[in-house]
């Protein structure tokens, strides 16, 4: 029964988020990382966290990407 086992699906679903918010977060936490990791270098396609400091970034580009400036590896 296909439909049956959606529905299961479903509230597992369900119980699992609810139960990581409770307790360590961890399911949440990985959704977070992923919406966080929203700085891209444009030349190499590294992530970082968006709360990344601009003298990280500008670190990344000297150690990275010594020819180039910091504009053509990130936007802002
Ligand atoms: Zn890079």
């Amino acid at each position: 029964m296909p439909s049956g086992y959606g529905f299961h699906k479903e509230k597992m679903k369900k119980c699992a988020e609810s139960g990581g918010k409770r307790s360590s977060g961890s399911g949440s936490h990985l959704l977070a990382n992923r919406a966080a990791m929203s700085i891209q270098c444009k030349v190499c396609r590294q992530t970082f966290m968006c709360t990344t400091s601009r003298s990280l970034l500008e670190d990344h580009v000297a150690r990275r990407h010594e020819s180039r400036s910091y504009d053509e590896c990130f936007d802002e």
